[in-house]
């Protein structure tokens, strides 16, 4: 029967202006088992025949019955189905992949079949008396080797028809006999032979002989009738779309794309390296950034909610001068008065100076500051072990002391503090208790600090009358403004303050302030994310690059890859996954770097830092998306090459 068909076949090429007609309305039928020759001059269209019917090219016009179906129609994916199963090619500068073995170039079709033979690729070797040479790679073995391995491999899915463009051209003449005398073999177990050759002595294995000129069937000479018929019998059975994402294709994918890492090691370290400073970055960023702000947030909660500070005169300066060189300054009684004003939960005095602390043969220098009960509520630190101070004890000016876990440590050790005496400027205190550990509020350390009865520390301690300044804690935030307001009025009133001189009442709202912070450590984590994007960004664009290299430098596997069977989606694939790969590779690096640096400034600089299980997460999948996209492009690209372009690529 006729396996080939082909009515009024034109091919143009147009090159700017000039059309060239490679082929010329072509007829011709060529029957199942037949070994035909195609010969002309150089230029004649041999090629350009022979990549028409080997579904490698599309012709311009007419019709292409393959087996009695119309094929020039067909869609690329299904095209690359029909030459894998049914098509083998041979090439004269063989097209072998360079990077993996003969055995795996012989069993590379299998990759993209959809009905898997049961040839062994090795027996395929020792048929074309390769045996002894399957682990060799391509540069490894001479011209005419290469030629039977690239034979071997047009056979492994059980072809109906061999397509070989000019086989021996490259090959020296006793090798060019071998490869002729293999293919008159494999004509005759019946497989149809379509071979483009110069040399005359060589077509005259072939039974039929068509000679082209200028894009014309010159002659057509049949020597002698066909031997043989094939058992596949010539049925093009399904020609549906079959790309089935089957193991076998999955696995190549990834091992293609690790092979082509590993032999571009330099230029895969170092677009993994811009991938991992990327991730590293983000990685390092977010946790300074999470950090600083956990740290921010705990001091600003350590400054107590809704609270107002309130100073007589500016910070430092003590005092608010009232003319006559006298100054005036909050006393307990402004304490008392303020806490009257409605809205007004608690009212906190502070009266602190820096002192030596004695304990045994330790000494430890901190800050005693006198306060009353309410500390404890309006900063949330209730004592750990032992008690605070009572109302009864402050008003009694009992020489008692809670003190900070720093001075602990340093006084105490390990040794439970309570009920033992320290000596503060000469005089006993009894420890009573231990704060919980508060770390820092604005620009102090809330755990090295010692706190006393305010009347204690005014009357034993310091001999002082007035205090450093309070704490005034109002019910609810919308009341803050107002209740400043209030206190203002109070104080001006209480100590007969000139008008002029209400602005020296300093009162601070740390709601605001606290506000303000956290709103500032949003943007600066903002800042510390979108600097590490883009790193990341600069990585991708590196990753995009090299994956462009790769897709041009590897151009003709590419093409021989969809000459044997594959389709656009599994180059889309191969492609994608490989810089999905350096991006996943860099990006678990990164992880690790990420983190471990993260640990260093946190341990060695002191720097607090946290690391997310969700920047983890946002670092992985932000870099494989890295991979994926800026890998689409190229992945495209390659994918949408032409077979038969591509592999004349240069
Ligand atoms: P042969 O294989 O017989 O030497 P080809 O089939 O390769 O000849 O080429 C036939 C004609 O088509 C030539 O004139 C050649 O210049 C032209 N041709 C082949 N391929 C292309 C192409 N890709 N673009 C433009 N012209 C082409
Ligand atoms: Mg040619």
């Amino acid at each position: 029967m006729n396996i080939i068909e082909l009515k009024n076949i034109t091919k143009k090429y147009s090159i700017g202006k000039i059309t060239v007609l490679a082929l010329e309305n072509i007829n011709l039928t060529i029957q199942q088992g037949n070994f035909v020759a195609i010969m002309g001059h150089s230029g004649s269209g041999k090629s350009t025949l022979l990549n028409i019917l080997g579904l490698l090219d599309k012709p311009s016009s007419g019709s292409y019955l393959l087996s009695g179906k119309e094929v020039s129609k067909l869609s690329d994916d299904e095209l690359a189905f029909v030459r894998n199963e049914l098509m083998g090619f041979v090439f004269q500068n063989f097209n072998l992949l360079s990077r993996i073995s003969a055995l795996e170039n012989v069993a590379l079709p299998n990759i993209y079949a959809t009905h898997k033979t049961k040839i062994n690729p090795l027996d395929l070797l020792s048929k074309v008396g390769l045996a002894e040479r399957t682990k060799h790679k391509p540069n490894e073995l001479s011209g005419g080797q290469q030629q039977r391995v690239a034979i071997a491999r047009s056979l492994i899915n059980n072809p109906l028809i061999i397509f070989a463009d000019e086989p021996t051209g490259n090959l020296d003449s006793k090798s060019a006999q071998e490869i002729i005398s293999l293919l008159q073999e494999l004509n005759n177990s019946g497989i149809t032979i379509i071979m483009v050759t110069h040399e005359p002595d060589l077509a005259s294995v072939a039974n039929r002989t068509i000679k082209l000129r200028d894009g014309k069937i010159i002659s057509d000479d049949r020597v002698s009738s066909i031997k043989c018929c094939n058992e596949k019998n010539g049925i093009i059975k399904n020609l549906e779309h079959h790309s089935i994402l089957n193991y076998s294709r999955i696995k190549d994918y990834f091992s293609q794309a690790l092979r082509s890492l590993l032999s571009n090691k330099t230029r895969s370290i170092l677009s993994i390296l811009g991938v991992l400073v990327g991730v590293t970055c983000l990685i390092a960023m977010l946790a300074l950034g999470k950090g600083a702000q956990e740290e921010v947030k705990k001091s600003i909660s350590n400054l107590g909610s809704n609270i107002l500070v309130v100073r007589a005169g500016a910070f430092q300066r003590g005092g608010i001068t009232l003319g006559t060189g006298t100054r005036t300054r909050f006393t307990l009684f402004d304490v008392i008065e303020t806490k009257k004003i409605p809205g007004v939960t608690n009212v906190v005095p502070y009266l602190s100076a820096n002192s030596q602390v004695l304990y045994g043969n330790k000494n430890w220098n901190t800050r005693i500051v006198g306060t009353n009960v309410e500390y404890q509520e309006i900063k949330n630190s209730f004592p750990e072990t032992g008690r605070f101070f009572t109302e009864t004890e402050t008003i009694q000016r009992t020489k008692v002391a809670v003190i900070g876990k720093t001075v602990k440590d340093h006084l105490f050790g390990d040794k439970n503090p309570i009920g033992e005496f320290i000596k503060i400027r000469k005089i006993d205190f009894q420890v009573i208790g231990v704060l919980p550990e508060k770390g820092t509020s604005g620009w102090q350390n809330l755990d090295d600090q010692i706190l006393i009865p305010i009347n204690t520390a005014k009357y034993r301690l310091m001999g002082r009358e007035y205090i450093d300044y309070m704490d005034v804690q109002v019910e609810q935030e919308h009341l803050m403004e107002l209740t400043a307001g209030r206190i203002k009025k109070l104080i001006t009133q209480q100590h007969r303050l000139p008008p002029n001189k209400e602005d020296e009442i300093d009162i601070r709202n740390m709601a605001e302030l606290q506000a303000t912070i956290s709103s500032t450590m949003k943007t600066f984590s903002y800042l510390l994310g979108s600097i590490a994007f883009v790193s990341l960004l600069v990585g991708g664009i590196g990753i995009m690059n090299i994956m462009l290299v790769s897709v041009t430098e590897r151009t003709r596997e590419i093409g021989l890859r969809k000459a044997i069977g594959a389709n656009n989606k599994d180059i889309l694939f191969q492609f994608i996954i490989e810089s999905v790969t350096i991006c996943i590779v860099g990006g678990i690096i990164g992880i690790l770097l990420g983190v471990t640096i993260s640990f260093a400034l946190a341990k060695f600089a002191g720097w607090s830092t946290m690391v997310s299980v969700s920047s983890i997460i946002l670092a992985f999948t932000f870099s494989s998306l890295v991979g994926f996209i800026f890998g689409l492009w190229p992945a495209r690209k390659a994918s949408l090459l032409n077979p038969i372009e591509a592999l004349r690529y240069e």
